[in-house]
């Protein structure tokens, strides 16, 4: 009994860190692998990431910045938007 316990919390934390990965509810996705098991997995890696929860987080984290011309997400050194082609100005 233990055991198949045991599983399903293994279930909740699989599907809650591919939920966290894709930026959303880390909790949720326990709550999700937990109750429904395999199946609440297979949803957390179906469900499509949250682009706009990650690119907050990057910009947050100082790993890419958005470039003032087209908003798309480059790297802080860069000197050229790889989307749009513009010069940005380089982050010190
Ligand atoms: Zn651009």
């Amino acid at each position: 009994m233990e055991i198949i316990l045991l599983i399903w919390i293994l279930f909740g934390v699989a599907a809650m860190l591919v939920m966290q990965n894709k930026g959303r509810s880390g909790c949720g996705g326990f709550a999700m692998g937990f109750l429904l098991g395999p199946i609440g997995l297979v949803i957390a890696l179906v469900l499509s990431a949250d682009h706009r929860t990650m690119e907050k987080r990057e910009m947050q984290s100082g790993s890419m910045r958005k470039c003032p011309q087209c908003a798309e997400l480059i790297r802080p050194e860069a000197r050229k938007c790889r989307f749009c082609g513009s010069e940005v100005p380089p982050i010190s």
